[in-house]
């Protein structure tokens, strides 16, 4: 088994770099980020205080789980740009983008999974989306959250995980049984609302209200709206996405 943290690290790092680089999509992508956070970040257990009593652990996914790995695909800002015309409807470009990015994820998860078997390490994951209560609509595993835990974004009032390269993009993670190079990114505010309370731009665009000033998302009717996008886009496949509320000045950037 290999056990050196910093060649583990270039093998997923490699991969993920790699795999955007040459990604045979219409949509295009910034630079992804990457982090890495041990297992037993004492953050996982707030998870289930904050988002759901039966949030997974990463022993969940992998029993002898060692370290987390949390990456951030961006989009590029015609993407962005081009979801910011129709008020209402979310863009065709912003329909594929979703398609094609959870899709890539997968392929760059499995692709990690199978390498580092190779390597005698054992990982797990669970798909980028889909993967939630469809009464509750909530995660057991949130890979927005476990981006929060492995300090590469913040939540905004959007209820998006804002990322040095903003919040317009993808999110995935891993569990692996073994040492990383922990990245010890420090948690800082990113949203403009709640560090100066000078924008409230996603409350604006959001097309259905269900953005709420006292930091709260009425999970029920932006599920409506995004099943509303997916009837009208099932020639693409399953595009269930609005992407209205990711469009502001934490988009593409950290605007703080
Ligand atoms: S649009 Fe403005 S208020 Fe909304 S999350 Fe971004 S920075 Fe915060
Ligand atoms: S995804 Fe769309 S419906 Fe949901 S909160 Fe954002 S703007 Fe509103």
């Amino acid at each position: 088994m290999n056990t050196n943290p910093f060649a583990i690290a270039e093998i997923i790092s490699t991969t993920i770099l790699q795999a955007v680089s040459e990604s045979n999509t219409q949509t295009e992508y910034r630079r992804p980020l990457i982090a890495y956070t041990p297992a037993d970040n004492p953050l996982f257990n707030r998870l289930r205080e904050l988002v759901t009593p039966q949030h997974m652990l990463p022993q969940d996914l992998l029993p002898d789980a060692v370290s987390v790995v949390s990456f951030f695909i961006p989009f590029a800002p015609w993407v962005v740009i081009s979801n910011t015309g129709d008020k209402e409807k979310a863009s065709p470009e912003w329909a594929k983008a979703y398609i094609e990015t959870n899709a890539l994820i997968g392929h760059i998860t499995m692709q990690i999974i199978n390498t580092l078997a190779e390597q005698g390490i054992q990982a797990a994951t669970v798909p980028a989306t889909h993967n939630f209560d469809p009464v509750t609509l909530i995660s057991k595993w949130g890979h927005k959250s476990v981006a929060v835990v492995a300090g590469l974004g913040s939540f905004g009032l959007n209820q998006l995980v804002i990322t040095d390269a903003g919040c317009a993009g993808r999110f995935g993670s891993l569990v692996l049984n073994a040492e990383l190079p922990y990245t010890n990114l420090k948690p800082r505010q990113r949203c403009l609302y709640f560090y100066d309370g000078s924008c409230q731009e996603c409350i604006w665009s959001c097309p259905v209200g269900a953005l709420h000033q006292e930091n709260y998302l009425d999970k029920q009717l932006c599920w409506q709206q995004c099943q509303k996008n997916e009837r009208g886009y099932l020639y693409l496949g399953k595009a269930d996405v609005c992407g209205k509320c990711s469009t502001g000045p934490c988009a593409c950037e950290s605007p703080i």
